[in-house]
């Protein structure tokens, strides 16, 4: 299966070279057109927003808002997915146990950005005042994540998966200050991680 999806990224990745060398020319003029939309706008008068993602164990998703942006649910799935198969790969623990650290999870999304009155960066520097985020683990079973274009991958969404991974783990916290010392578990591996996660998204167009 992974090797499958490998192939089709691999695939992929080659059409989505040679027109990005066109596309890019007139980007600047920010004219880029999206051809592969994983983002839907939902309106939850007339569609049910709180939303099961097939094919995972009991992960669902919602907008913050009636009227909102999420990502498609076949998207989203597909984004898991790899997320599941990679994880379990390079961090050594089988894909069934990665599963069952993200069954059940609550996935929020929302166009409105957030802000928050303190946040760590990566190296787990800590800043205060009003701080804007991309991403929150708000509690073990529930992430928000802010989506910001068409598609999937440049969303934090693999970085907030991991909080919950870690935070499952050892049942206290999902590691706020990432490599910093305060709180234990996030190693530069994961922040490497992310950017080959980031990566492998883009050239499947996830
Ligand atoms: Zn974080």
């Amino acid at each position: 299966m992974l090797n499958k999806i490998k192939k089709d990224i691999l695939l992929k990745s080659l059409c989505f070279i040679i027109p990005s060398l066109i596309i890019l020319l007139p980007a600047s003029n920010g004219c880029v057109s999206h051809t592969n939309r994983n983002v839907v706008k939902v309106d939850c008068t007339k569609v049910k927003i709180n939303t099961k993602i097939p094919g995972t164990p009991g992960i669902t998703t919602r907008t913050t808002f009636c009227s909102d942006y999420m990502f498609d649910s076949k998207a989203l799935k597909l984004a898991i997915q790899i997320f599941v198969e990679e994880y379990s790969e390079e961090f050594e623990i089988s894909e069934d146990k990665v599963w069952a650290l993200l069954s059940g999870l609550l996935i929020e999304v929302s166009a409105i950005p957030r802000s928050v009155h303190a946040a760590y960066d990566v190296s787990g520097k800590l800043a205060e005042g009003d701080v804007p985020v991309s991403g929150l683990a708000l509690s073990k079973n529930h992430i928000w994540v802010e989506v910001k274009t068409t598609q999937v991958w440049s969303s934090s969404l693999v970085h907030e998966l991991i909080h919950i991974i870690i935070w499952r783990n050892n049942n206290v916290h999902g590691d706020p200050d990432h490599e910093g010392s305060e709180f234990s578990g996030w190693s530069k591996k994961h922040t490497k991680f992310i950017k080959y996660m980031k990566d492998t998204l883009l050239a499947a167009e996830i």
